[in-house]
Formats: C-alpha cells, structure tokens, sequence
C-alpha cells in the first residue's frame, strides 16, 4: 500500500485498524540467490537496490535480533559527506545525494533534515585541520564554508565562544544534518519487501559453509540454507562471521555510547561536533538533546551506557553550553562498533568466493547508509567491486593504500 494522503484520510476511517503490515515474517526457504547477514540500515538496504537495480529475486535478509536493533537504531545520525580524502568524498558524497531523495524513493518519510553541521576549531592546530579539508572538500564539490569566530557566534547564540576551549572558527557544511534512524530500517524494509526480499528476523548465522574456496550455505538457528552469493554487513560482528568463513579483518570492535536529555523547546537548530572537547550535539524533533563522545577504551561486545562515560559526554557539552547544565538525561545506551586502522569502510571481497563484505564503518556509517547499500548491490551483484567501493578493499591493509580518515573522524564519527 502506498503511504499517501489520499490513504491517512482512507485509513482514518477505519479507525487506523486497517493498514497492511510494512513487512511480513516469512519462513525461511531452503534456498536463495543472494542472502544479505544483518538487517541494519546498510544491510536492508543493499537487499532493496540489489533487487530494485539489478532485478535479483530470491533475496533474503538474515537478522539475528530485529530490524534496526544494532548500530542504526542507536547511533546519534549525524550525516556530512566533508572527509579529507578523494576517495571518501566520492562514498560519502554519493550517499549524501541519494539521502536527498530518499524519502520520496523509499515512500517514507525518513526525516532527513539538513540543518547544517558545523565542525568546531579550538586551537591553531585545528583551524589547519579544518582549512585543509574545507579546500579539499571544495576541489570535490562538497559544500564547505570555513567561518571565523563571529560568524560561529552569531550562528549559535547559546554557545560558550570564549570559554576554557575558545571556539576560533569552524568548517560548516549546510547539506549535513540527521535522519530518522529507525525510519531508514523500516523504509527499506518495506521497500525491499515489496519488491520480493524474504526479511527473515531472529534468525542468527552460526556459521559460513566453504567449499572449494566457494561460499555454498548458511546455518542459522532456523536451519541450514543453500546460497549462491552472501553478502555480510553485520556491523560490530564482522570478525565473528568472518572468522567463521575462516579469515581475519583487521579490525577492532569497541562500544560507542550516546544519551539523551529529557525533551525541550527548540533550542539548537544545527548539529555541533568538537574534536578537542570531544563531543557531538542535535536537538531530535522531540525536542532531546542527543550527545554523543569517544569510544570506550576497550574491547568489548557491551551494548550498555557506563557511568564514566556519561561524564565524558557531559563535561565538554556543559563548557561548550553552559546553560544545558540542568537538563535532566534521560537514557544512555551503547553499539559496537568495528573499527579499522584508517577509520575507513572495508567494502568489497573476500578470500572466500563469492562471499562479499561491508563493515569497518566504525563510528560513523550511519551517514553513509544508502551510498554504502547502493555500491555494495552493484558489487554483490556484479562479483567486483564499484568504481566508487574500489579504493576499500581489505588488501588495502596489506599494499598500504589506506585511506586514512583519522582527523575528519576523529570524534567519534
Ligand atoms: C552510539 C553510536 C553513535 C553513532 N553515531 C553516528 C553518527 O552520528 N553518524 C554516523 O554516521 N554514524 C554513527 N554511528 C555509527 C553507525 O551507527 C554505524 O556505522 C551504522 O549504523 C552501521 O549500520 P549497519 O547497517 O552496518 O549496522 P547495524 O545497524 O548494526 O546492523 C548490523 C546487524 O547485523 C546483525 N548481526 C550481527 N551478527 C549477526 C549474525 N551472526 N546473524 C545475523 N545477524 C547478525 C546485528 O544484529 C545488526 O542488527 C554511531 C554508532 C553508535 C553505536
């Protein structure tokens, strides 16, 4: 059913008791062309446009919990496309142009809002850091503004400019911004589905089976498969699955937490980040305040808020905005996030036949969801990888063609 205003006035008169579900469960079959591990933003996502570009038909999505129950449905969803290198400004650029269309291409409204993102410089150090990938953000066509002090002020009125970490200036990008993240989840999920994709949840892979060097089934709590082509994107468990196939990444998992205040009038119309205070900040349209920080420090597969960290969000957010220091919090929470050592996506194949993999996203994928889902489809499908998806190889690791992204990620995305 299409989601229009001719169908809400419809639907209204039944009492809103009537409207089809968005996606089914369907049991598992015993074979599929192409079976897609996490139903996340990128992994839902890559099933729709394989079946929506490339006309793929017996297309499942395997999700161990619920659909957007792992990183898309617990990041801070900010979205920018400024990275420092050529190669990311292509991936993130492109997902940043499908964004625009997405709620129309999906048919649901996934509440992308670009109010501007506006990257803070606190230091010397850091206006350089922001000038050199303001021009280069330039020489790709990305919108980059490099703004000095008054500017910012006048901008945003409530923030402490002259404070501990005076704020010297700032790169601003006004086609970054946030989305709903749930409503990614579901506006593929529908989409997918209605174009024939099996989203099979509470169904976990436990293992890979190999053949030949060839990638020939899965096994899950639900039962073994048959499959012709897998593509994993199972976020903070890409080592797990890929050990399974018997190979390694290089890659280390950390939890990522976040909290949100209770709900206010707006107070903050554009998304902030500091690297030197080290913290992130948008107003939902509920009205929270939604902060983020750094990783934890350690390795771990804990999907729980932490006290220490709840202060580590905190403190720069009350120097930066004094006058948030009495809003009460409400939830924290933390994901796992997989990150590599050039803060950089590995996006391509494996060393088992037709067994593809996306992941390595660390603390910012979530930006990147549709261009992420778009090139993976066309790699998946095509056996190669995209033009845009080349330069992420795994054997980058291993030639030393890293695209390293640590300054433009390193708050944690
Ligand atoms: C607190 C926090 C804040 C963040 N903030 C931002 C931000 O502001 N901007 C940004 O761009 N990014 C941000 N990120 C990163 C972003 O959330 C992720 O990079 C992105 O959402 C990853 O999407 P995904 O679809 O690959 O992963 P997920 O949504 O995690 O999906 C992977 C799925 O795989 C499933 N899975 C795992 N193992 C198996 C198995 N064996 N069998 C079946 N299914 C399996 C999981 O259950 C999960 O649902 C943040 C992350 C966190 C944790």
């Amino acid at each position: 059913m299409k989601y229009s205003i001719l169908n809400l006035v419809r639907n209204s008169l039944s009492y809103h008791e009537k409207w089809q579900k968005a996606w089914s469960s369907p049991e598992l079959k015993s074979e599929y062309d192409v079976v897609i591990v996490g139903g996340g933003g990128h992994g839902l996502g890559t099933a729709y446009y394989l079946a929506k570009e490339f006309g793929l038909k017996n297309i499942a999505v395997f999700e161990k919990g619920w659909i957007g129950g792992g990183n898309t449905g617990r990041n801070t969803t900010i979205i920018r496309s400024n990275y420092l290198w050529d190669e990311s400004a292509a991936l993130y650029d492109h997902a940043v142009n499908l964004w625009e269309g997405l709620s129309i291409e999906l048919n649901f409204n996934v509440m992308f809002s670009q109010r501007g993102l506006f990257h803070l410089a606190h230091s010397v150090h850091d206006l350089q850091e922001i000038s050199r990938r303001g021009y280069s953000n330039f020489l790709n066509g990305i919108d980059a503004e490099l703004l000095n002090q008054e500017q910012v002020a006048e901008k945003i009125p409530y923030m402490n400019i002259n404070g501990r970490y005076p704020v010297l200036g700032a790169l601003l990008q006004r086609r970054a911004g946030t989305a709903r993240h749930d409503a990614v989840a579901w506006g593929y999920a529908r989409a997918a589905e209605n174009l024939g994709v099996d989203i099979i949840q509470n169904c976990e892979v436990k293992g890979i089976n190999v053949s030949n060097g060839k990638v020939t089934g899965l096994e899950t709590n639900k039962g073994s498969v048959k499959v012709n082509k897998v593509g994993l994107v199972p976020a903070g468990h890409s080592s797990v699955l890929a050990n399974m196939a018997g190979f390694s990444l290089p890659i280390n998992s950390v939890p990522l937490q976040a909290l949100v205040s209770e709900p206010i009038k707006p107070v903050l119309d554009c998304v902030i980040m500091s690297n030197a205070v080290h913290v992130y900040v948008s107003q939902s349209d509920k009205g929270e305040l939604v902060v983020g920080a750094g990783s934890d420090a350690y390795n771990s597969y804990s999907q729980r808020g932490s006290f220490d960290m709840i202060e580590h969000m905190m403190a720069p957010l009350v120097e930066l905005f004094p006058i948030f220091s009495r809003l009460k919090m409400l939830r924290t929470w933390g994901g796992i996030v997989d990150v590599t050592p050039d803060r950089s996506p590995i996006i391509g194949k494996t060393p088992v036949e037709n067994l593809f993999i996306n992941c390595g996203w660390g603390t910012g994928g979530f930006k990147a969801t549709p261009g992420s889902a778009h090139v993976f489809a066309e790699t998946v499908f095509k056996g190669e990888p995209s033009k845009i998806a080349a330069p992420f190889s795994i054997e980058r690791h291993f030639s030393g063609a890293l695209v390293d992204e640590a300054a433009a990620a390193a708050v944690a995305h």
